[in-house]
């Protein structure tokens, strides 16, 4: 099986991508790279629900960002910068976007009071430039994230400054660049299965949702969703034959409710019994078990969230239900008490 469990040391996910090339148009100084910095305004906010609140991005650069051959951009992932409050961003060391290949050590190299933050969020949708047509104005491209409001409990700098964001404030995402060909950053990868099962807590929400639309119609499943309370529940769009649930979790323990829904949607063969996974020990390390395609015509399975959740459902799945692990994808997205710096 081809499984990564990535170092929490590392830019989880493998974002930091080496000079393979030059581009074609852009002269020797202008290196083509997988992923590049992309300099963006907010031109839109929306509080979609008590803890979903969709920014929206756009700036002159955005042409420029990758999604698969398809144009989805599914689970993809991205880095956003925060600044330090009080201070601009430090200079991230790329040239026209592409960013140099110490780029990441430089940036940690700075103080941390100043450097801001960088953390990891999913591209909820990426909608290109329309020209001007008749007597209509164009519009340029945009890209929406949608940002979890922790705020009660254990805040952070991303969840804060999406709380604050408004039209016209300026941040640097680091996202796969278009002309590379492959897209990084993107692990749905259900090959030809026909039946999905798609699990995750708020902040797993944006993906599911983008991967939900991208469905054709003949694949079945299920997509299970925990979120903090019933008025976060999202319309979306899926095949009819993926049965979509909305849990609150309300005063529960997190996960609580996912886990149970999990075992009562996916039930234990009497005559089979799946290994031990591996233990991870998930307060030093991610969390993160992606095959690079799914196994056959039967089930995927695509699971992330919390970390304590997705281990354990991992166990279930491995252990008691003895999943294919090359048909499932396990991504601790966050750790509860912890900064994911
Ligand atoms: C591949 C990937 C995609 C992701 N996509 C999204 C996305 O689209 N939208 C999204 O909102 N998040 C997403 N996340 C999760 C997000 O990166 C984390 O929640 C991150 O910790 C938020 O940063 P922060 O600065 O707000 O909090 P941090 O500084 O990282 O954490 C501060 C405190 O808040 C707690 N905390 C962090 N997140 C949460 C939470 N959601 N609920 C309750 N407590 C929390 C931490 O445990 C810690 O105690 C994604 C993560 C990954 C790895």
């Amino acid at each position: 099986m081809s499984a990564a469990i990535v170092e929490r040391n590392g830019i989880h996910g493998g974002f930091s991508g080496g000079l393979a090339g030059f581009m074609a148009d852009g002269g020797a100084e202008d290196p083509l790279r997988p992923i590049r910095a992309f300099e963006l305004r907010v031109s839109a906010v929306q509080q979609l629900t008590p803890h979903f609140r969709r920014i929206t991005f756009t700036g002159g650069d955005l042409e420029l960002f990758g999604a698969n051959a398809a144009g989805q951009t599914l689970d993809l992932r991205v880095k956003v910068m925060i600044p330090a409050l009080g201070h601009p961003l430090p200079e991230l060391r790329h040239l026209r976007g592409s960013l140099q290949e110490d780029w990441y050590q430089n940036w940690r190299s700075h103080d941390e009071s100043t450097r801001g933050a960088m953390r990891t969020y999913t591209v909820r949708a990426l909608r290109p430039a329309l020209p001007a047509t008749g007597g209509a104005a164009g519009t340029p491209a945009e890209l929406d994230i949608d940002f979890v409001l922790h705020l009660d409990g254990g805040s952070g700098p991303a969840a804060e400054w999406a709380a604050t964001a408004l039209p016209g404030d300026s941040m640097t995402l680091i996202g796969p660049c278009a002309r590379w060909g492959d897209c990084l950053g993107i692990e749905f990868a259900p090959g030809a299965a026909e039946r999905v099962l798609l699990v995750g807590d708020e902040t797993a929400v944006p993906a599911i949702a983008a991967i939900l639309e991208s469905l054709p119609e003949h694949v079945t499943g299920h997509a299970v969703m925990e979120v903090p309370v019933a008025e976060d529940f999202l319309d979306m769009a899926a095949p009819s034959g993926v049965e979509v649930t909305w849990l609150a979790r309300g005063q529960r323990p997190h996960g609580e409710a996912l886990s149970a829904r999990v075992r009562a949607v996916v039930v234990p063969a009497a005559c089979s019994i799946g290994e031990e996974p591996e233990d991870v020990d998930i307060d030093s390390t991610i969390l993160w078990e992606t095959p690079e395609a799914g196994a056959g015509h039967g089930l995927y399975a695509w699971i992330a969230g919390e970390a304590a959740t997705i281990r354990e459902l991992r166990r279930y799945l491995v252990r008691d239900v003895g999943m294919d692990r090359n048909a499932v994808a396990f991504m601790g997205y966050w750790r509860q008490g912890q900064a994911l710096d």
